[in-house]
């Protein structure tokens, strides 16, 4: 008999995978008590409505990636593929409103989308979420995505980007989109099927397309940031005033939409070049309409994000593995100082720093190589002409900075 496996698209927590979960997940529950965040538990399953009504019938998400299933009763019910929607209801079924008209909620817990797995995209995946609802104000915005860098930071992720936009509101967003269409007019015969339902149906949604041909004709797309209305575009510039103010970099970026129909105003996202083809390690934003979708059209202004635990998870390994396999020093000589490599290398192992170099002396161009392959912090570079004066190079492999120093203070020179 064949040994049943996980089904696609999940994973096995053990061991030091499952250390590393908890850790991570410590770390979150840590820094958000910093900023009063309260945590939120909803159920794993919600009435497939909740999701339709709330993510929107147009999205990837409700039209091709909800696992439903109908109970006894022949009710549909949905796995939950996020957990703004969920946390949304609880905040409106339990009156949380009625003790405080600002509500900062945090949740961590499983989300279930039938995507095509790949690392890291997953059918079972978990996600730290936040939450502030009843505030409209760009401050709440600015808060969240100050919590989530400092979550990175915390976590030792340092190289990664923020990208932010603004996706305007009732008022605004029609002008965008018939900027929009006005721009894709002349191409719309070099659309592909998809854009062309969305070019009619949902044009910003068009933004997110991946294939090639419409990556090239969005290049150059209107920016909405000339679009907003005087409101939108007065949060807006509070928001990067704000993150200006604290000190946080990012980049404006026009094609960032996210995929849920519910944003309003606000946008953003955090990359990471240490993800590969999956980058995005949390995205949020503003829904002012949201809840009043649920609650007979009144509006509570609210915001939001979430980040996917398991991306974390891969860059804290990737960066793991980086640091327990470098290399301290290789040092490239050359004819006339290949000499002088066997005791200077000993020198610096001898302060308890790990250090390799060519036995024979080959081109500059391929020690450099083998540098690179052994992953060193440093190149030392040994030339006759430095060596005379008692100096040589060195080249930080990481910032690629080189200078010149004495050889006597190598090791105060390897950090
Ligand atoms: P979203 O809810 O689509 O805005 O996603 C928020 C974050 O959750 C993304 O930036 C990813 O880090 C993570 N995420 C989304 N979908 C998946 C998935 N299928 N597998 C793993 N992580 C995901």
């Amino acid at each position: 008999m064949q040994a049943i496996q996980k089904p696609r698209g999940t994973n096995d927590f053990f061991n030091t995978s499952a250390l590393l979960l908890n850790h991570t997940e410590n770390i979150i529950k840590a820094v958000v008590s910093k900023y009063n965040f309260s945590e939120i538990r909803t159920p794993l399953f919600e009435y497939t409505e909740l999701f339709t009504r709330g993510i929107g019938t147009e999205t990837d998400i409700v039209s091709k990636e909800m696992f439903s299933f109908e109970d006894r009763g022949g009710r549909s019910l949905t796995l939950r593929p996020e957990g703004t929607a969920s946390v949304v209801r609880a905040y409106l079924e339990n009156k949380l409103n009625s003790e405080n008209a600002v509500n900062k909620l945090y949740y961590l817990g499983t989300m279930y989308r039938a995507e095509r797995p790949q690392k890291g995209r997953y059918r079972e995946f978990r996600q730290f979420g936040l939450e502030t609802i009843g505030s409209s104000s760009p401050l709440a915005d600015v808060e969240i995505i100050l919590l989530n860098l400092h979550v990175l930071k915390s976590l030792g992720i340092e190289n990664s980007k923020l990208y932010i936009n603004s996706v305007g509101c009732k008022k605004c967003k029609p002008n965008y989109e018939a900027a929009l269409r006005e721009h894709f007019k002349s191409e719309f015969d070099n659309l592909c099927g998809v854009c062309k339902v969305r070019y009619e149906k949902n044009i910003l949604r068009m933004l997110d397309c991946k294939e090639e041909t419409c990556k090239k004709i969005m290049s150059n797309i209107p920016k909405f940031e000339e679009h907003l209305c005087e409101e939108c575009a007065t949060h807006f510039d509070t928001v990067k005033k704000e993150l200006k103010n604290n000190n946080i970099e990012y980049e404006v970026n026009p094609m960032l939409v996210r995929g849920l129909d519910y944003y309003t105003k606000t946008v953003f996202e955090v990359q990471s070049s240490l993800l590969g083809s999956q980058s995005a390690i949390l995205g949020g934003g503003r829904y002012d309409y949201l809840i009043g979708e649920f609650n007979n059209g009144h509006d509570i202004g609210a915001v939001g994000s979430a980040m996917g635990i398991e991306r974390i998870l891969l860059i804290i390994e990737s960066l793991n593995k980086k640091n327990e396999e470098r290399l301290d020093v290789f040092i490239v000589a050359f004819e006339d100082t290949a000499y002088k490599v066997m005791p200077l290398a000993q020198s610096i192992r001898e302060n308890n720093f790990s250090v390799e170099f060519e036995y024979d002396i080959k081109s500059i161009k391929s020690q450099f190589k083998m540098s690179s392959k052994k992953n060193a912090r440093y190149t030392i570079i040994l030339g006759s002409e430095e060596l005379t004066k008692g100096k040589c190079k060195i080249k930080n492999m990481d910032t690629t900075e080189e200078k010149e120093i004495n050889i006597t203070d190598i090791k105060d020179n390897i950090k």
